[in-house]
């Protein structure tokens, strides 16, 4: 039993106070949950649909999550052994920094990123390492679903189908439709700097950069969704994954976008609202994505008017027994049974779920090992197990 401390309240967050109500009730695996944002209102409406929906009672917080005296404050009251960091990547070292100080356990979705550069890289929290490992804490990284479940995906299938694994292509299909002229289906200002930054994959031992959304492909899907055409993108778990699995030749990732999605965001990037750095405005600084960003749609809005399926998987190539095999690990979440649900769109409901079974991981003691340590460096079975018990079913199937 395991008492949670959840940090930020968006869409994720969400998510993930919900899935951890069901965790306790079912399981009894968390005592206690409480909800921190900077917004206390945004924490109280989620306890209230939480009650709700699932009968559990929560409690909730207001915190600034860049201030590490505030944070160390909030833990040391609500005594928590985990922190489920569902903040913005920009909070990542200081949520660190507070969970060492006060000799909690730590989970993310996402890397840190600074403010002022769209870098995603892992290398700022590996340098935690030492720290947690000397602590005897647990630092989880990226237990969304991409990164997070592509990762497990891809050690499972190395554990379960692969001898070895030559080729991995994560592709990220969202054939949903929100019916909204432009909306990102999470944090604006993430989903913008993470689509518009250079494509990069890894080929022969080095990373191969591209323009950003420059090379696309048409993949089938299956489930009724049929063929649509994703863009070769840079995405964190590649980072990862290309060092602990090891004999990987190739690691790409791509994603779906409409072209009504890209229209947009070429031309708000031709106007400049897509810019990072700040710009002088009627005798103030403002950062133009920021500013685009307060007037596009609140992803957790997007709820209600979602529809359709998201299509999230691995294709993997390598031997098995000798002969070459490829397997497809994915998983299909349908937008309106999120909806009915836990009241978010499937975006949020991938990132959750997966954030709730790592939580689930390091309470149990399953996933617990000091040090900093990203997903598929845990055995996968315990995980893709809970994937099927929490509403994130998959499937594996041999692509001939
Ligand atoms: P939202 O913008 O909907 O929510 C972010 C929440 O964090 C808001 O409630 C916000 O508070 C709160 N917050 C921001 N800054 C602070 C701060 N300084 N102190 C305390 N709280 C703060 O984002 P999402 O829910 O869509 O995304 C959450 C995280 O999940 C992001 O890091 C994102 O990158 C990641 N993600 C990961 C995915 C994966 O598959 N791995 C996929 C999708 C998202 P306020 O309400 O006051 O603004």
């Amino acid at each position: 039993m395991a008492k949670i401390l959840i940090i930020g309240a968006g869409g994720v967050g969400s998510v993930v106070a919900h899935k951890c109500a069901q965790a306790a009730k079912e399981t009894g695996v968390f005592e206690w949950i409480t909800l921190a944002s900077r917004t206390l209102s945004r924490c109280t409406d989620v306890a209230r649909s939480v009650k709700a929906r699932v009968g559990v009672d929560i409690d909730t917080a207001q915190v600034d999550a860049d201030n590490v005296p505030e944070l160390c404050q909030l833990i040391r009251q609500v005594k928590p052994d985990l922190v489920c960091n569902l903040a913005l990547p920009y909070q990542d070292l200081h949520i660190m920094d507070a969970c060492l100080e006060c000799g909690v356990h730590y989970l993310d979705t996402a890397n840190y990123e600074p403010l002022d550069t769209a870098k995603f890289e892992y290398k700022w929290q590996w340098a935690y390492a030492d720290r947690f490992r000397e602590a005897g804490l647990t630092a989880l990284l990226g237990s969304g679903f991409d990164p997070g479940v592509t990762n497990v995906f891809a050690a499972w299938a190395l554990k379960h189908e692969l001898d070895e694994v030559h080729v991995l292509d994560i592709i990220d299909c969202n054939a949903g439709d929100h019916g909204q002229p432009f909306a990102t289906n999470f944090n604006p200002e993430i989903n913008i700097r993470e689509v518009t930054a250079p494509g990069r994959y890894w080929e022969r031992g080095e990373w191969v950069e591209t323009d950003p959304l420059a090379w696309s492909m048409n993949y089938d899907f299956p489930d009724g969704i049929g063929s649509k055409k994703c863009y070769l993108m840079y995405h964190e778990e590649l980072e990862s994954l290309v060092r602990n699995l090891t004999g990987i030749r190739r690691a790409r990732f791509w994603m779906t976008f409409s072209d009504n999605y890209l229209n947009h965001l070429k031309v708000l990037g031709n106007v400049g609202m897509t810019r990072i750095d700040p710009v002088r405005f009627q005798g103030q600084e403002i950062v133009p994505i920021q500013f685009l960003s307060a007037l596009l749609p609140d992803p957790s809005s997007l709820g209600p008017l979602t529809k359709g399926k998201t299509c999230i998987g691995d294709v993997m190539r390598g031997v098995k027994d000798g002969r070459e095999k490829t397997v497809y690990v994915y998983n299909i979440c349908d937008h309106e049974a999120c909806y009915a649900e836990v009241g978010s769109q499937a975006i949020s409901y991938t990132t959750g779920v997966p954030a709730m079974i790592g939580a689930k991981m390091i309470a149990e003691g399953k996933w617990r090992r000091p040090g900093v340590w990203n997903m598929e460096q845990f055995d996968p079975d315990p995980f893709m197990a809970d994937l099927n018990v929490y509403g994130l079913p998959w499937q594996c199937v041999e692509v001939k």
